[in-house]
């Protein structure tokens, strides 16, 4: 634990009698910190179906249980906390994810939970009469670190995962997610489309750590969410020809290498040609030996834009950048598209809701970030407030908040909650 990545102790009370709301959530952030951390690299792995997975849930229970709140999990194994009877409809959930991406942060997920529970502490000091039911939730696999698809829990329930096609997912280790789930004791059977439940819920507000510095260079504590960029994933296959590394001639290698290579410049130059991102950040190499030209590199695409035509412009050019140099190369090049979510724009009602509860002067912003409120947006009014993060980077231990930011964005949050399930 480094002095950057935690919001700090809660001291004494600041002056603005917010003392306990600082410290309920400095009490859940201490809690959490450790579990799933890697002690070489100080980042977390905290993979979706894992024992660390395992301890989050653990930790969750345990706050939903210390609060008298109403625990279930669902058929998807997203975690649930009620306040109020779910069966009268119209609820405002709240919520995010506790798993991680390898080596990530602990702000990503984890923030947006425990600035849920803070916010509902903090409404109970307001002693705020609450009209509509509020619950609080952990959307399982958000990640996608173990089976390459992000936001399998509220893709599930939203039906926009099927059954078979999750039942298909695979680990790095051949493990399958039905299996994995069973493992850390769920039903996988029970997967799939949730309605009934979605139906009940009439807002889902999501708080998440900003990957990105548009509240940094602003000078704003807190925004709030204008859509998610369209985004998606890409396999690259460049099969060549495997051959020892001394004694093969450059003039006869079929080095799959070399296209992949040309592959990644091409993606950075397309993107920065068209305003958009595009990273390859994953690669496996067959068959990866010192002294042998590879016989396959396979790649990662991730890609993102502010709108679809930008982003399929960037994809269709690293294609066909990528194709011109197979040929050269003599290798053999297929691109499967393993993943897309089209662009969202939160619901404009609620984003305006929101906007009038924190006083309107609120910072709007967009992100190139997917999160499970994209996922539900399709089903359920949604929207996000994002906090600070000073430096942008996210993904990495590097990734921080300020104690005062993370404070800041549990009051706004408790805000809205009160406006939106106590009027
Ligand atoms: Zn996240």
């Amino acid at each position: 634990m480094t002095s950057e990545d935690r919001p700090g102790p809660a001291g004494p009370a600041s002056g603005t009698g917010t003392g306990s709301t600082a410290a309920s959530f400095h009490e859940m952030w201490r809690d959490l910190r450790p579990v799933g951390r890697d002690a070489s690299t100080g980042g977390y792995r905290r993979y979706a179906w894992t024992g660390a997975d395992a301890d989050c849930r653990s930790w969750f229970r345990a706050q939903a249980e210390a609060r008298g709140l109403a625990y279930e999990t669902d058929r998807n194994g997203n975690q649930w906390a009620w306040l109020g009877d779910p069966a009268r409809g119209d609820a405002v959930v709240t919520g995010s994810h506790l798993d991680s991406v390898p080596d990530g942060g602990a702000f990503d997920g984890p923030l947006g939970v425990v600035s849920s529970f803070a916010a509902l502490d903090e409404l109970r000091r307001r002693g705020a009469k609450f009209s509509r039911p509020l619950a609080v939730t952990n959307f399982g696999d958000e990640e996608g670190a173990r089976f390459g698809l992000a936001c399998v829990g509220s893709r599930l329930s939203a039906g926009q995962l099927t059954r078979e096609k999750a039942y298909e997912l695979r680990d790095a280790d051949g493990i399958s997610l039905p299996q994995a789930m069973e493992a850390a004791g769920y039903d996988p059977a029970a997967i799939g489309p949730d309605p009934e439940r979605l139906a009940r819920i009439g807002a889902f507000v999501e708080l998440h750590v900003e990957q990105g510095r548009a509240l940094d260079l602003s000078g704003d504590a807190v925004g709030i969410a204008s859509a998610i960029w369209p985004h998606g994933r890409w396999r690259f296959d460049f099969a060549g020809e495997a051959n020892h590394a001394g004694t093969t001639r450059l003039a006869d290698r079929r080095d799959p290498m070399l296209t992949y290579a040309q592959t990644v410049l091409a993606a950075r130059r397309e993107a920065e040609l068209a305003g958009a991102v595009a990273t390859f950040g994953k690669i496996s190499v067959e068959p990866n030996g010192v002294n042998a030209i590879p016989s396959l590199v396979r790649g990662w695409l991730d890609s993102r834009a502010p709108d679809q035509a930008t982003l399929d412009t960037v994809v269709a050019a690293v294609e066909r950048a990528a194709r011109e140099r197979a040929e050269r190369d003599g290798v053999d090049l297929s691109v499967v598209q393993e993943s897309f979510t089209p662009v969202i724009e939160f619901e404009h009602a609620l984003r305006d809701e929101l906007n009038k509860i924190l006083g309107g002067a609120v910072p709007v912003l967009g992100t190139g970030a997917g999160h499970d409120a994209g996922i539900l947006s399709t089903s359920v009014p949604t929207a996000m407030l994002f906090v600070r993060n000073p430096t942008g980077v996210s993904h990495s231990p590097a990734e921080s908040a300020a104690e005062d930011d993370c404070v800041a964005g549990v009051l706004a949050l408790a805000d809205v909650l009160e406006g939106l399930a106590c009027r």
